[in-house]
């Protein structure tokens, strides 16, 4: 057992609390503090994980002590007695009823958890290696639960087995709140690339075929060490788990250092003798395949802004951009490259990201730099008005990906790509953490990093353009100023050209004229999700809320909605009446021409589409 030791105990699933103990050796006697983070990286959003913890008390010798709160997160203990010697025991509870990968769950079906949930930091001595025990909840119901983390079991007697509970360890903090923890009954399997073995456990009611999935995922993970590694071809890590919770209706990953937590629908899982690659089943591979890049690009190369972590307020950086766009960008292009998906699929994919950006009008409003900036008041706290108002660095980003990896390849006749880019960030600042490296403890974050050799600390904030002119021997500095830091649209039909994709429009669906409104059906009432600003409705005083009862006098459904649009031209008036809270309104609408969708479409044979995409040729 090490001087700070926690015990994580999975004590109620009806209730859904974990019971944790820590026991600090040597605690601090003149007010020992212990804090939570607010958030946890990756998902850049305050989320006070504080308001799940509950009966905190703390013990020296059995005695109870005083303990209370300073701040939100932060607790203090009273003045220990002198008896010295004894270590200061914390215990509390947490809630854990959050089924994302962001936070803790437990039922008794299954438990999760991040550290950044469960686990008090003890203030001051975060860059101390830690032990904790993780135990099952208590009963025979039990007894086939297992484990799924890549935080490394205790060496030694008492240490954790393959897949068991028992004792684990963290070098530091920063570790232990890295490595998510996985608990229940789970199917597994491996493969190995780039010297590292790769598990994937899948939890929750799902018929999966993981050898399938094994498959799949194999070249896809090769391919992205050798993007990053073309010589000596070794993941950053040697060991790499894949945990997904199965779930009816759900969609999400966070990336770790060893590890992923993907949270999915059971439907875009491979079954048995599934044929081919459902797009349900891309997607889940394309969100694998995300989350796998990011062991490199955020978790490794980071922006110099994040070089330390500070878990207690937000940390501003104008480059997720990069960290998530270029990440969505390489996801999809890595199943592509690896030949899991065609051309033709890869190109539809892409062609469904385009028609995501130009559905939003707040593309024209916020560029992806100031989106990035402000992601923790805008982008992960989205309401009615975003789509007005704020553009995605994830989708965009991944635009502006393609754009400059496509203006290099043209430009250098091939020779040069962002896989270039990527590659020098790497060598740059993507030093893999040494366990020997002398890190530094940060004063007041209490957060460390790992240690990088290069002295190199991240990307800076402006250093991006002239890195990619190192990489590539071609300056789009003012490219980068319109695309990543402008409003402009994207020249995307004049970047794809030269790789023989044209980019089209085309109308979309039965509907002549549009509402410049998203619908829902809400206890089958109509009801406006968002007025798109100057849109036909936002114009005539409709808003998102509204609920729709009646269309030029006649009862208002979907249908009938649906049917007024496919009928009447642009130009035309509807006269709606509608619901606002209690009070009825009335507007006129003046119908206007749906905007066109774009389309993307690849012609015959092409050198410069095969050395960029890859993979298999189109069916
Ligand atoms: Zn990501």
């Amino acid at each position: 057992m090490r001087p700070i030791h926690y015990t994580i105990h999975a004590s109620d699933p009806h209730a859904h609390l974990f019971e944790v103990r820590l026991r600090i050796a040597q605690p601090q006697r003149d007010g020992q503090r212990l804090r939570l983070p607010v958030w946890i990286p990756g998902s850049y959003m305050i989320r006070e994980f504080a308001r799940h913890v509950e009966g905190v008390t703390a013990a020296v010798a059995g005695r109870a002590v005083s303990i209370g709160k300073e701040s939100k997160n932060t607790w203090r203990c009273g003045r220990l007695p002198e008896a010295a010697g004894e270590p200061l025991e914390v215990s509390y509870r947490v809630y854990a009823w959050d089924l994302s990968v962001r936070a803790a769950h437990l039922d008794a079906r299954h438990g999760f958890f991040n550290g950044t949930s469960v686990f008090l930091a003890v203030a001051g001595r975060e860059a101390e290696t830690c032990s904790v025990d993780i135990l099952p909840p208590e009963g025979d119901g039990y007894s086939r639960w297992r484990v799924a983390t890549t935080l490394p079991a205790a060496k030694g007697r008492g240490g954790a087995q393959p897949l068991g509970f028992g004792r684990y360890e963290a070098r530091d903090y920063d570790e232990l709140i890295d490595h998510p923890v996985q608990m229940g009954e789970f199917e597994l399997a491996a493969f190995t690339a780039g010297g590292c073995r790769h598990e994937l456990a899948v939890t929750g009611r799902a018929d999966v075929d993981l050898e399938r999935l094994a498959r799949d995922l194999k070249p896809i993970c090769r391919e992205q060490i050798a993007l990053f590694e073309p010589k000596r071809r070794r993941a950053p890590v040697d060991r790499y788990l894949f945990t997904t919770m199965a779930v009816g209706d759900g969609y999400g990953g966070l990336e770790h250092r060893a590890s992923t937590a993907l949270l999915c629908s059971r439907g875009s899982l491979p079954y048995p003798d599934m044929k081919g690659v459902p797009e349900a089943y891309q997607t889940f591979l394309g969100l694998a395949s995300h989350e796998y890049f990011h062991t490199w690009n955020v978790k490794r190369i980071k922006p110099a802004r994040f070089d330390t972590y500070d878990l207690q307020q937000e940390m501003y950086t104008s480059l997720l951009w990069i960290f998530e766009g270029f990440t969505s960008y390489y996801d999809d292009l890595m199943l592509c490259r690896a030949g899991t998906i065609t051309t033709e699929a890869y190109l539809r994919g892409l062609q469904r990201t385009v028609r995501s950006v130009q559905a939003g009008p707040g593309r024209r409003l916020q560029s992806v730099a100031e989106s990035s900036f402000d992601a923790w008041i805008k982008y992960y706290r989205q309401d009615e008005n975003s789509p007005n108002s704020v553009v995605s660095y994830y989708v965009k980003g991944a635009l502006v990906a393609l754009c400059l990896d496509l203006t290099i390849r043209a430009r250098t006749r091939s020779r040069r790509s962002l896989d270039d880019v990527m590659r020098l960030l790497w060598q740059r600042y993507g030093k893999p953490p040494q366990r020997t490296a002398a890190v530094q403890a940060v004063a007041g974050s209490g957060v460390r990093r790992d240690g990088g050799a290069s002295g190199a600390h991240g990307l800076g904030e402006d250093e991006f353009p002239g890195l990619l002119e190192e990489a590539t021997g071609v300056d789009l500095s003012r490219q980068i100023a319109r695309w990543a830091y402008g409003t402009g649209e994207l020249p995307l039909a004049e970047c794809l050209k030269p790789f023989g994709v044209t980019v089209g429009r085309e109308a979309g669906g039965d509907a002549i004229s549009w509402l410049g409104a998203r619908t829902v059906v809400q206890h089958s009432e109509v009801v406006i999700q968002h007025a798109q600003r100057d849109g036909p409705a936002a114009r005539a005083g409709l808003s998102a809320g509204d609920r729709l009862m009646a269309v030029d006098g006649l009862r208002c459904d979907e249908t009938a909605l649906k049917a007024v649009l496919a009928r009447r031209k642009p130009g035309s008036e509807i006269r709606i009446h509608a619901f606002r809270r209690d009070e009825l309104i009335e507007a006129t609408v003046i119908l206007a021409a749906p905007p066109p969708l774009i389309t993307l479409a690849a012609d015959g044979r092409n050198a410069r589409r095969s050395a960029w995409l890859g993979g298999r040729a189109m069916a």
